[in-house]
């Protein structure tokens, strides 16, 4: 397997996670099978428990592991499918390393940095190497910036694959930022130039630089980086920011030739050119659509770029395979809390409501406001997670009268507790990865308009939550017109529901956000978007 390392220079936030996925899907574009994974520094075992002021969304795979949303990207970009082996943080090498300390496993030894943490983490790297055979490629992306001492044993760790691999078949891809002062009018490599040798300094020469600029980087400006950085002038790459969409990063990538200097290096020339009129399509209908819809979107850190990042995608892929830009008009739930004129104001003019997943108690009335205003404006609805736990309470307590209904996440003493805990959740006490999380199957009632949706009687969907269905409520509830739509197997868990008699009010306990993808956009999100293009009349 051949392997890319890709860090990062000067700044954080320079779309690292989004210049490896877009490097992956040209890679795959030429035939050559890319899986990615993340090393990320910091002393969480994983994002679990971080808010979304902290790290943005919370990415989930099928087999439950808690993620950084780059994940997300990766999964998006490629056709890897990833599991907890592709996510490492320093907080899992250590635990395991103190760990096996404890159990004896280095008895007589002093256990340190190196070789110790060093050699669990190429460990790491050997071990996604066997999970994915088929694999041609693997690329590992290293979180936080060159200079980090967090960042360290990571790098050292990558020193020594390179060193046993040999320089065909490891290289480092260096992500840097190419600053313009406006004052001088000049685009600037000395951050570049500096960052590189922090680099050098620790045994790492990157083969490849992409550099993060907003102006088109000219020959001299290209010539500097490359004797500067030490880095041939072909491999000196353009990243402009996206205009439009970070899905065309693949193709702007592809223009300045990365995916052939890659395939230079790793002695994988061979490989046919990109074939990219698929992806080139679907980026034409993001960028260019001829049709637009407003969706209303209610949740509680609207105001962060990050924290829905997967719904927003979402969203973005359903839109494309109707030909339609879908306007998200980010309405922050606490804002709905202000009485009716302020619910009219700010959703009289959606086609849609989305009431995303979420924890704790506030802005829940702006959400259970919302849902009422969709339920009876028929305007459609779609509620992920915490949104199918709002509908619910919504429900019970102005369809059917159950004044006081809630979650008992919010009101431990409602008289009326709706949305109850997991059975499962009531002897868990700590906090990390105990959530009912990853994949798990539901079955579909025959007849409701989640199984013409899906078009099959059964799915497979990510989850992440405490709080379910309380099942003693559902004759009271059925009877007023709302319908379990979907169950776990067993028949215990709902984990759908629709309403009689809406035009579209689908909501369901599960996240379909982690695995909607570019070409395959997830059936509910599609569903919604028509039914939101329907509603206003295509706009
Ligand atoms: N807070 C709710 C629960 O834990 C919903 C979680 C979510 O939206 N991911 O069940």
């Amino acid at each position: 397997m051949k392997h890319i390392f890709v860090t990062g220079g000067v700044v954080s936030s320079l779309g690292k996670g989004l210049a490896a996925a877009a490097l992956g899907c040209i890679l795959e574009k030429r035939g050559l099978r890319t899986v990615l994974q993340k090393f990320d520094p910091y002393l969480n075992v994983d994002p679990g428990t971080m808010s979304p002021f902290q790290h943005g969304e919370v990415y989930v795979l099928n087999d439950g592991t808690e993620a950084d949303l780059d994940l997300g990207h990766y999964e998006r970009f490629t056709s890897s499918l990833l599991t907890k082996r592709n996510s490492l943080t320093s907080g899992q090498v250590y635990l395991s390393v103190i760990e096996k300390e404890r159990a004896g496993a280095y008895l007589g030894a002093t256990v340190q940095v190196v070789p110790h943490i060093t050699d669990f983490i190429k460990e790491r790297i050997r071990e996604v190497e066997a999970e994915n055979p088929e694999a041609a490629v693997l690329i590992t992306e290293i979180g936080g910036t060159t200079g980090d001492i967090e960042g360290l044993p990571f790098l050292e760790a990558i020193r020594q694959f390179i060193l046993e691999r040999g320089p065909t078949n490891a290289i480092v891809m260096h992500v840097t930022l190419v600053p313009y002062i406006t004052a001088a009018g000049e685009l600037k490599t000395k951050p570049s130039q500096q960052s590189v040798a922090k680099l050098r300094e620790i045994g790492l020469q990157p083969q490849v630089l992409i550099c993060r600029t907003e102006h088109p980087l000219d020959g001299t400006i290209r010539q500097k980086l490359s004797t500067y950085c030490n880095v041939p002038q072909k491999a000196v790459i353009e990243m402009r920011d996206v205009p439009k969409s970070l899905y065309e990063a693949p193709l702007m990538l592809q223009r300045e030739g990365l995916d052939g200097v890659v395939c230079e290096l790793l002695r994988l020339d061979d490989a046919p050119p990109a074939a990219t009129i698929e992806w080139e399509k679907f980026v034409r209908r993001v960028v260019a659509p001829r049709r637009h819809v407003k969706v209303g979107f209610v949740g509680k850190y609207t105001d962060l770029q990050d924290a829905y990042k997967s719904v927003y995608e979402s969203l973005t892929h359903a839109g494309a395979a109707h030909d339609c830009r879908v306007e998200t008009v980010r309405i922050a739930s606490e804002d709905l809390e202000a009485g009716p004129e302020a619910v009219e104001r700010l959703l009289g003019d959606v086609s849609g409501i989305l009431v995303p997943g979420g924890f704790g108690e506030r802005g829940i009335e702006g959400m259970i406001a919302a849902a009422r205003y969709a339920r009876e404006h028929e305007i459609p609805y779609l509620g992920l997670c915490l949104g199918m736990q709002i509908a619910t309470i919504e429900f019970a307590r102005n369809a059917c009268g159950l004044a006081g209904a809630n979650s008992v996440e919010f009101d431990a003493k409602s008289p009326h507790p709706v949305i109850t805990l997991l059975e499962t959740q009531k002897k868990v006490s700590k906090k990390g990865a105990t959530m009912r999380l990853g994949v798990s199957c539901a079955v579909l009632t025959p007849d409701t308009l989640t199984a013409q949706i899906y078009g099959r009687p059964e799915v497979s969907e990510r989850h992440r939550h405490r709080y379910e269905f309380n099942m003693k409520y559902r004759e009271q509830l059925e009877a007023q017109g709302f319908r379990i739509s979907g169950t776990s197997p067993d028949g215990v868990l709902v984990e759908l529901i629709e309403l009689r008699g809406h035009p579209y009010f689908v909501a369901c306990q599960f996240h379909p956000e982690f695995q909607s993808k570019p070409n395959q956009p997830h059936p509910l999100f599609r569903s919604f978007v028509g039914a939101c293009l329907g509603h206003g009349q295509g706009g």
